[in-house]
């Protein structure tokens, strides 16, 4: 029996296993990250605080206004109302209504500007909301797709493992050991193929006494370098 390449087969299946549980791990974490979210959640409370300032401003403008034109029409009624004759008074009331027309521009202008304000205000609160709507669309098949993905790996993995297995059952103990100790000890790869007279692991060249070997189905050969066992088919 060829000991070699049943590590060699048993190194693919590892190496895939690996991959396996990087990629749930993967999964695992871009589902848990809500970055995006939080963000756009940020931006559109910002939006939001923006928005009611405005609204505030242009609340207290109309108020203003309002009392102003009332009192303007107080001042006008006093001043037609043909009780008053004093022409000191009339000249007081007239000044005064013309005081509360200049106060009543300045603050119909101001309020034109508030108006826009809390306009543009608004449309970036609407805008902060599509915005924050679609991360969470986008999200939502995002992670409907790899929750998909992660199902589709969870269900292979005991076909793998089974394989594995029966790998590791084909092999003598002590050979199992130096290849799980080599898979800790070499970054998860303990078995290299010869590519080109070059160990693909490391990229030494190999003997060709130790090529030979690795061919050989009952010699276990090492690259001198790595120290990974080597297999040539
Ligand atoms: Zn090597």
């Amino acid at each position: 029996m060829n000991s070699s390449f049943t590590l060699f087969r048993l190194q693919t299946q590892d190496t895939l296993r690996m991959k396996m549980n990087a990629r749930l791990k993967e999964i695992d974490r871009i589902i848990a990250a809500d970055k995006e979210v939080s963000q756009a959640n940020a931006k559109l409370v910002e939006a939001q605080g923006v928005n009611k300032s405005a609204e505030s401003v242009l609340k207290g403008l109309l108020e203003q206004v309002k009392e102003k034109k009332l009192k303007r029409e107080l001042t006008q009624s006093n001043l037609f109302s043909g009780k008053v004759r004093n022409p000191k008074e009339l000249q007081d009331l007239q000044a005064e209504t013309q005081a509360l027309d200049r106060t009543i521009a300045k603050l119909e202008d101001e309020q034109l500007q508030a108006m826009m304000a809390f306009e543009e205000t608004t449309n970036a609160l609407h805008q902060a909301e599509k915005e924050l709507q679609q991360v969470l669309d986008r999200k939502a098949s995002q992670n409907s797709l790899l929750i998909g993905e992660k199902h589709k790996i969870e269900s292979e993995i005991p076909q793998v493992d089974a394989q594995r297995q029966a790998l590791i059952e084909q092999l003598d103990k002590e050979i199992f050991m130096v290849y799980r100790t080599l898979l800790k000890s070499k970054a998860g790869i303990a078995v290299a193929e010869v590519n080109d007279d070059t160990c693909s692991a490391c990229g030494v060249t190999v003997p060709p006494a130790d090529i030979q070997a690795a061919k050989s189905p009952n010699i276990i050969a090492y690259c001198k370098n790595c120290g990974r066992i080597l297999v040539k088919s």
